[in-house]
């Protein structure tokens, strides 16, 4: 009977213990600031534990120092706050990387325990936190209430050690990764202000040669004209023609030089922000593309109404007079242009789309056509600077939209932009 009895508190002990085991390895302390301590809480009721030293490992020091703990008495406390590595059972588990249990402390003549000792420890066990091979810190437990420890009591303190090993570890992975991602994203921002420095020195280097080689182009094409005008007697056939195409060249790159200010002066002004009505720019740009519309038969379908945006309204009347004149323009010989403007609300964005039926453009080139002079046909079937788009994309981007084109090689072409609606942004005021 007695030997039954002895049999089943075995198996209710060994039941508790694995129950404990159970907790210590599968209780989530990743968020507690102290999972040393909480783990301590969990175990040290169960095993008679009476306090707990956490260090962590310094390589370079002679010396231990004192992390957290619980448990122990200030005036008891003071003499653990600093140890000599050499000096005690705690440094010599670190030193070995090897667990130290100490049992019947009083009656141990060890030095090493000198300290344990001297607060009446009756036993210890310190574990050194090693991850990978690395010594993170030691964990040490100590008890008055017991002589001994069993050994499945110091596997449940050693599967403690190993837990706060691994959430150390997780802790440190973590903290690197956090440190990489900081230096990473300050790099980040130094190349991007590195790389706007040089855009806007780019962009200012740019707009000061378009504006300087305006003044001797003015001179070419006043000295051409008085040739025209004064000379036109003198000059056979053939300088005529040579007069006339240095005019043309001049035109041209007037044109150009024109073109490339606008898209320069777009990047480098600060555009005010207002609730725009695109329905009265559109009217305004179809205003002056009137004889044109005419002249070459052109039916172009507005469908009403359509929605504000918030945004810069001279950029915007840019936008579409560049897009409306594209798609008047890029049209297969004496084919009439047909052109659709619509717009569609997306959230807080309105989409506003221009389609035309003309000769479309093929996928893989439809994502150069935003960049600056990227021309997909020679001036002398359609002639262009390739900035219209440039200006486009630059204007929607510096409002904080989008723009995009879909077409096919044939069969036309719907370029859309995308601003922020007008009740949506009232927050923003300049960029
Ligand atoms: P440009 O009109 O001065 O040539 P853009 O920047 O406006 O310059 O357009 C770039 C190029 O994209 C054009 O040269 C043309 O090849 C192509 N493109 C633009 N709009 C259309 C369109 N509606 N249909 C077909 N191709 C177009």
């Amino acid at each position: 009977m007695e030997n039954r009895r002895s049999v089943e508190r075995s198996y209710e002990r060994s039941q508790r213990l694995f129950d404990l085991l159970t907790q210590v390895a599968c209780q989530s302390f990743h968020l507690d600031p102290h999972p040393e301590a909480a783990l301590f809480r969990l175990i040290c009721e169960p095993l008679r534990l009476d306090f707990y030293l956490h260090y962590p490992w310094q390589p370079e020091s002679h010396r231990l120092w004192l992390g957290s703990h619980a448990g122990l008495p200030e005036p008891a406390l003071a003499a653990f706050e600093s140890l000599p590595v050499a000096e005690s059972i705690l440094g010599a588990a670190g030193l070995e990387q090897t667990p130290k249990v100490a049992e019947n402390v009083p009656a141990s003549t060890d030095p090493q325990l000198n300290l344990f000792r001297a607060i009446q420890v009756q036993a210890a066990a310190c574990f050194p936190l090693l991850a990978d091979g690395e010594l993170l810190g030691l964990l040490a437990f100590g008890t008055r209430q017991r002589s001994s420890f069993a050994p499945d009591e110091v596997a449940i303190m050693q599967a403690s050690a190993v837990q706060l090993t691994s959430l150390l570890h997780r802790r440190r992975t973590e903290e690197a990764l956090c440190d990489l991602t900081q230096q990473l994203d300050l790099r980040v921002r130094e190349r991007t202000a590195q790389l706007l420095e040089t855009s806007e020195q780019m962009e200012a280097f740019c707009y000061s040669i378009s504006h300087d080689l305006r003044a001797p182009l003015r001179t070419i094409r006043g000295f051409s004209q008085a040739l025209v005008e004064d000379y036109a007697e003198v000059l056979d056939d053939n300088g005529k023609d040579y007069l006339h195409r240095v005019m043309a060249g001049a035109e041209k790159m007037d044109t150009l030089i024109h073109d490339l200010l606008e898209y320069s002066r777009l990047g480098r002004s600060t555009l005010t922000f207002e609730s725009v009505s695109l329905e009265a720019s559109i009217d305004r740009i179809l205003q002056q593309f009137a004889d044109d519309i005419v002249m070459k038969q052109a039916t172009v379908a507005i469908e009403r109404p359509i929605p504000q945006v918030h945004g810069h309204g001279p950029t915007i009347d840019q936008m579409l007079t560049n897009l409306v004149s594209n798609a008047l323009k890029f049209v297969p010989a004496g084919v009439a242009p047909r052109i659709r403007i619509w717009a569609a609300e997306q959230g807080d964005s309105v989409r506003l789309s221009v389609e035309d039926n003309g000769i479309g453009i093929a996928p893989e080139n439809q994502h150069k056509i935003f960049g600056v002079f990227e021309r997909l046909h020679g001036v002398d079937i359609y002639p262009g600077t390739g900035i219209g788009l440039a200006i486009v994309a630059k204007g929607v981007a510096r409002m904080g939209g989008r723009t995009g084109v879909e077409s096919a090689l044939g069969q036309g072409s719907r370029f859309w932009i995308e601003l922020p609606r007008a009740n949506a942004e009232s927050g923003r005021v300049a960029a």
